[in-house]
């Protein structure tokens, strides 16, 4: 019999349509572990309700309340996000390994027992990648395939396609324990690490029912967490263009300078003195702007405010059940 615990960590957000089959296939994923003695009859499935208003939370605690159940409960007092959710489940689950999923079905179950092989072969951290995009829409492909390459470029060190789902030894998330970042970005921080890792691949799903969780507004500020949470080439890109149209208005200076006091052609016109001042103006305020964005977070970072706070845990074998 194995002795190793596994975890597979759920973050939902009113996900109460898509629920019970999550659950139904994740528990008969963890049986099969079982019974072919990969791991130990205590791994689990530890759903984090991220502040849902909807039924997420009564079907994950009653889940968890069945008979033979291998499912825990962690609720959060409030919607966070996914990343802040998934946080919480990582830093509150037990286990020897955890597995990070969404609870959509979108990723791909079955390379599960995959990742557990290259844990046993050495590897802390197990990213599962997509190998391709074909269910998503073509501006949700081009735009995440591009941004993939732009955090490349950045100098942000992310694995090619990967999002949320990996796998992560106990000592890998001890480490993520010390990282206490407001702005989470959990597939750039992860690879900080630096343990050893490989890459499993998978085909994503459509979503199994509800609706994606990510409207645009939250896609794209997760988005820009992402660049300056890691990397500060964009304030470096400022202080560039500043320089260089500060030279090229020395330049004209002197050039204006030459005419007036050189030519007989001198009356400068007005679109050379009001178009550097239009123009200026306008790169000094992107560029006050973007020190304010890390500014804003180097606030919100001296407050070290928690990330969440889990209001209940509940679940068979996890001591005795908070709250109601
Ligand atoms: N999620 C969450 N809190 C939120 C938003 C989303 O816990 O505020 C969860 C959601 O329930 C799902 C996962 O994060 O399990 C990914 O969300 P979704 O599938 O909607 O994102 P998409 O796949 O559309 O990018
Ligand atoms: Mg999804």
């Amino acid at each position: 019999m194995s002795g190793l615990v596994l975890s597979i960590v759920v973050p939902c957000y009113n996900e109460a349509p898509v629920l019970p089959e999550t659950r139904k296939r994740l528990e008969s994923l963890l049986r099969q572990l079982i019974d072919d003695q990969r791991i130990a009859a205590r791994s689990r499935v530890w759903f984090v309700d991220d502040g849902s208003r909807d039924a997420t939370w009564p079907l994950i605690h009653q889940a968890s309340l069945a008979p033979e159940s291998l499912v825990c409960g962690i609720k959060l007092s409030r919607n966070r996000g996914h990343q802040a959710a998934l946080m919480a489940g990582l830093m509150t689950a037990s286990g020897d390994v955890l597995v990070s999923v969404d609870a959509d079905l979108q990723d791909d179950l079955s390379v599960i027992p995959q990742m557990l092989t290259d844990f046993a072969a050495g590897n802390e951290i197990v990213y599962a990648a997509r190998r391709k995009r074909s269910s998503d829409t073509f501006f949700k492909r081009f735009s995440a395939e591009g941004y993939y390459k732009l955090l490349a470029a950045l100098g942000v060190d992310v694995v090619f396609n990967h999002a949320d789902y990996r796998l992560m030894s106990r000592r890998a998330i001890e480490a993520m324990r010390q990282y206490r970042e407001p702005h989470l970005f959990l597939r750039a921080l992860v690879p900080q690490l630096g343990y050893r890792s490989s890459v499993v691949e998978f085909d994503r799903a459509e979503r199994f029912a509800g609706e994606s969780k990510y409207p645009l507004r939250k896609m794209l500020a997760f988005a820009w967490d992402g660049i300056t949470s890691f990397t500060a080439y964009p304030l470096r890109l400022i202080t560039g263009i500043g320089l260089a149209i500060s030279m090229l208005s020395l330049w004209a200076g002197v050039w204006a300078l030459i005419v007036v006091l050189f030519t007989s052609r001198a009356l400068p016109g007005w679109a050379s003195t009001v178009i550097p001042v239009y123009f200026l103006g306008g790169v000094q305020l992107l560029g006050l702007g973007m020190i304010g964005e890390y500014v804003a977070k180097v606030f919100e970072a001296t407050k070290q405010r928690p990330l969440y706070h889990v209001e209940t845990i509940t679940g068979p074998g996890v001591g005795p059940v908070i709250g109601p």
